[in-house]
């Protein structure tokens, strides 16, 4: 399998080295050449463990890696979860809670980026290379990637997250991690700006190439193909247990990331019937499949802060699959939006039939999780409970399986908001971290001022 970029001026590259470039040179995104449709599988790999099932869909795309390789970077990474199945499935009320949270950060990012973390490695001790990898997060990304790579020789990492815009515990996570190789910064800006920083640094060529710059956000295409693994998991699992020949999927959105993750898994064959675009006041995505326009308007902060996005770097993907894989139309839209910040694709109602948004407010929020915690004895964190929302909204006629993104123990502040009751949602990793020594280092929201940063402690 080979990967190009989106925008078309890329050379087919293998999967090791999309993994480690990140974003492509050309500034577009990785995608495969095609997407293998694995219809006649699907009943063979229901009955698959998670990691098995890992592995069958990853050497579809990670082909220049043997089986060895890719099995043993799987095993490692799915070893560090506290649930025997990795991202089990709960019947809860009306829906179907699929837990993504059991890993060292608690949240689903860490089902991506443990496995990106063991991946770099692979690759780093076949080549002898370095990689100072350089993110943007909005709370989770951060902490989740840094219990991927610290500590681990030939990689650094530096962290850029919005000043004052995450969560106490989301910065506790990242800041009391004090491994040389670890950076925290906080950028006086918002997420938008963090990951406009690293996509300007990641443009600078001989700067990407100097100092060997690695991506861990989402534009990396071996987060996406992580996260395909549980649209599997979890669909077949529901499929049999009810009996249903089709399955809907309800994700709380920031970054696209992870709903283009069930959009492939969609377009490699899993009977989807409806994936449920979330968002929360940060709408522009919700608002796009539903009018046919992109525009950008400014960021609030919410008590949902990982989705607080509005340029969702993800989103190109879904373009360039919509455009028919036509780079050079994808290169027009991406350059309207760049000079109008504003894009219109066409009729909302020819966009995608399968992908439904909509939003849910703090109000609604809030209302979810009481209702839940009060009707179910079940404690949503407030991020899937956007997503709870916005399918019990959107009702389709399958059953859904809303993904729980966040542990309920990282919003302890929206949780008692919601509920009036405190101490209901606690995990006793995250409780350690209270007092622990913490180390960031604060910086303008400026490109060259963070490249400055970089070039000065790699020295
Ligand atoms: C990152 C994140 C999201 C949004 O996921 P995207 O892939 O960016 O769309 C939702 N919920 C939580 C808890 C997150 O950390």
């Amino acid at each position: 399998m080979k990967y190009i970029s989106t925008r078309g001026g890329t050379a087919p590259i293998t999967f090791s080295e999309a993994v480690m470039t990140g974003l492509a040179r050309d500034g577009g995104l990785m995608l495969p050449e095609e997407f293998p449709n694995i219809k006649d599988k699907l009943t063979a790999w229901s009955s698959l463990s998670y990691t098995e099932l890992a592995y069958e869909i990853m050497k579809l795309y990670a082909d220049d890696l043997t089986e060895e390789e890719l099995r043993t970077v799987i095993e490692k990474s799915y070893a560090t979860f506290r649930h025997p199945e990795t991202t089990p499935t709960k019947k809860v009320g009306p829906v179907y809670i699929l837990e993504l949270f059991h890993g060292p950060t608690f949240a689903f990012k860490d089902v991506a980026l443990q496995f990106l973390g063991n991946m770099f490695e692979l690759i780093l001790n076949k080549t002898g290379a370095n990689l100072n990898i350089i993110a943007a997060t909005s709370g989770d990304t951060g902490s989740a990637a840094i219990h991927g790579v610290r500590g681990r020789k030939g990689i650094n990492i530096f962290v850029m997250h919005p000043n004052g815009r995450v969560s106490a515990v989301q910065e506790l996570q990242m800041t009391s991690v004090t491994d040389a190789n670890v950076y925290n910064i906080a950028i006086d800006g918002t997420f938008d700006d963090a990951q406009a920083i690293v996509k300007t640094l990641f443009g600078d060529l001989s700067f990407k190439d100097k100092y060997s710059l690695g991506a861990v956000n989402s534009i990396n295409w071996a987060r996406v193909l992580a996260q395909v693994v549980y649209y599997f998991y979890a669909g077949l699992k529901v499929m049999k247990e009810t009996g249903s020949e089709k399955i809907s999927f309800s994700v709380p959105t920031g970054n696209f990331g992870d709903i283009f993750a069930g959009y492939v898994a969609h377009l490699m064959g899993l009977p989807i019937d409806k994936l449920i675009l979330a968002t929360n006041e940060n709408d522009i995505l919700s608002r796009f499949f539903n009018t046919g326009v992109y525009n950008v308007e400014g960021v609030h902060p919410t008590i949902s802060p990982s989705m607080d996005i509005q340029v969702a770097s993800n989103f190109e993907r879904w373009l360039y699959l919509h455009a028919k894989r036509d780079s050079k139309q994808l290169c027009d839209w991406m350059q309207q939006f760049k000079e109008t910040k504003s894009l219109t694709i066409g009729n909302p109602d020819e966009l995608d039939e399968i992908m439904v948004a909509g939003k849910a407010d703090t109000a609604k929020t809030l209302a979810t999780i009481k209702r839940f915690y009060e009707e179910s004895s079940y404690v949503l964190d407030p991020h899937t409970a956007v997503g709870v929302s916005v399918a019990l909204e959107k009702a389709p006629t399958s059953p859904v399986i809303c993904l729980a993104t966040a542990h309920p123990a990282k919003f302890p502040d929206a949780i008692k908001d919601a509920t009036g009751k405190s101490g209901l949602a606690t995990a006793a990793e995250i409780e350690a971290l209270k007092g622990k020594p913490t180390r960031k280092f604060e910086l303008p929201a400026d490109a060259g001022a963070v490249a400055a940063f970089v070039i000065e402690k790699l020295q």
